[in-house]
């Protein structure tokens, strides 16, 4: 076996998501092999023990590690510019395991309340059950994140942009505040992706992806990463990980490893799809709020225009007259599929507040910003001119 994953360093994104991480076997293949093995063999005890011992480098069993969930691990790092990445079996686990292991009973948790519903939940619920508080705050305001610290918080979770209303926070404001109190900065870049956001320059000490989204960006395997320093990810993590078990499937790991090598060619064409089709719904006089990164006119386009250089493939607007009209709306789409998945080649449109946000209260939900009109919609790799057409179609002409 060798390893190239140190042959990529100073090349451009694009080449590394071809060449990083490569483990190439005695065959040569030229694309990456799928070991789908659950464990490995040892040519003596002695070898086994050593293994065992971190004295030995190789594998041991596929909860702990495996060949090509590895080559996904080092081209991901490689492209994030972290120093290390351990995949997951979903992006919940991968988050979970990012906050699960920096907080212990009697820490407190300070997130963004605009969240995905299962990071609001763990934050939310789940985290305090076990003895870790937590407080959410309005991720924007950062008046609101120093007035929510106390002696004891360890860690801030946000995600930006926000599922689904595409929100943004100035991450390195936030990442400065939570330097200066001693908490790790979690991010969630699902919304931004890889491409277009880059949490960790911005002094994020966690990445955390849904690789279920843009990175198999094809609609067939669940997956996440978390990426961060050696120090926190071969600490910590890895031994929740390896302890807990919601480890990447090989085969899973395979198809997002082939999936990294088109997701800059991917991504750039859907946000430019995305860019087309935001520009038309924001010509509609019917639709009283379009949101879209690539905006001039976001609310927030100074922090964007500092942290991203390009405008994610989502779009969140607005129809006029609730439940009733959202549902009329969607129900005439054909192109476009009712889906409550993202990031796909395939164009998706989902309403929040009956799916993703469904478990919260009407309060809760108008508090991060969903109302029951409001539409998300994931840009595909179709014809820009093909969506618009249904979309005009669905919309009544
Ligand atoms: C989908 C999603 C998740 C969860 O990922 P799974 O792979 O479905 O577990 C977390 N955060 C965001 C922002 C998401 O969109």
């Amino acid at each position: 076996m060798t390893i190239e994953a140190a042959s990529t360093a100073g090349l451009h994104p694009e080449t590394r998501l071809v060449h990083a991480g490569t483990l190439r076997s005695q065959f040569g293949e030229t694309s990456e092999a799928l070991f789908l093995t659950q464990g490995h063999v040892y040519d003596s005890a002695e070898q086994c023990e050593a293994r065992f011992l971190n004295k030995d480098p190789g594998f041991q069993y596929g909860r702990f590690s495996n060949p090509t969930v590895s080559m996904l691990e080092q081209r991901m790092a490689a492209f994030e510019g972290a120093e290390s990445c351990r995949a997951t079996a979903t992006g919940m686990a991968a988050v979970t395991a990012a906050l699960m292991s920096q907080v212990r009973a009697g820490d407190h948790v300070v997130a963004a309340r605009a969240l995905f519903g299962s990071c609001r939940y763990i934050i939310e619920d789940l985290l305090p059950r076990y003895g870790v508080a937590s407080t959410l705050v309005d991720g924007t305001d950062l008046a609101a994140w120093r007035a929510a610290v106390q002696p004891n918080t360890k860690a801030f979770f946000l995600e930006s942009p926000a599922n689904p209303t595409l929100e943004v926070i100035d991450i390195a404001a936030v990442s400065g505040l939570a330097k200066a109190v001693g908490a790790k900065l979690v991010v969630d870049n699902v919304f931004a992706t890889p491409l277009f956001q880059r949490p960790l320059e911005l002094g994020a000490d966690l990445v955390v992806y849904s690789a279920t989204k843009h990175i198999d960006g094809q609609g067939r395997c669940l997956g996440g990463l978390v990426l961060g320093s050696k120090e926190l990810i071969e600490g910590e993590i890895q031994i929740f990980l390896r302890q807990t078990g919601p480890a990447l499937s090989p085969f899973n790991a395979w198809v997002m490893l082939k999936a990294l090598e088109t997701l800059p060619l991917r991504i750039r064409q859907q946000a430019q799809n995305a860019t087309a089709v935001a520009k038309w719904l924001k010509g509609r006089k019917e639709l009283p709020h379009v949101a879209f990164i690539g905006d001039p006119e976001h609310p927030q386009a100074k922090i964007i225009a500092k942290q991203m250089s390009g405008p994610s493939t989502l779009i969140a607007f607005e129809v006029a007259g609730g439940k009733d009209a959202a549902f009329r709306f969607l129900n005439k789409l054909r192109l476009i599929r009712i889906s409550n998945n993202l990031g796909d080649a395939k164009s998706l449109i989902v309403h929040p507040a009956t799916t993703t946000h469904q478990r919260f209260t009407p309060e809760v939900r108008a508090s991060m910003g969903v109302s029951d009109g409001l539409i998300r919609l994931s840009i595909g790799l179709e014809h820009a001119d093909d969506l618009i057409a249904d979309l005009q179609q669905a919309l009544g002409g």
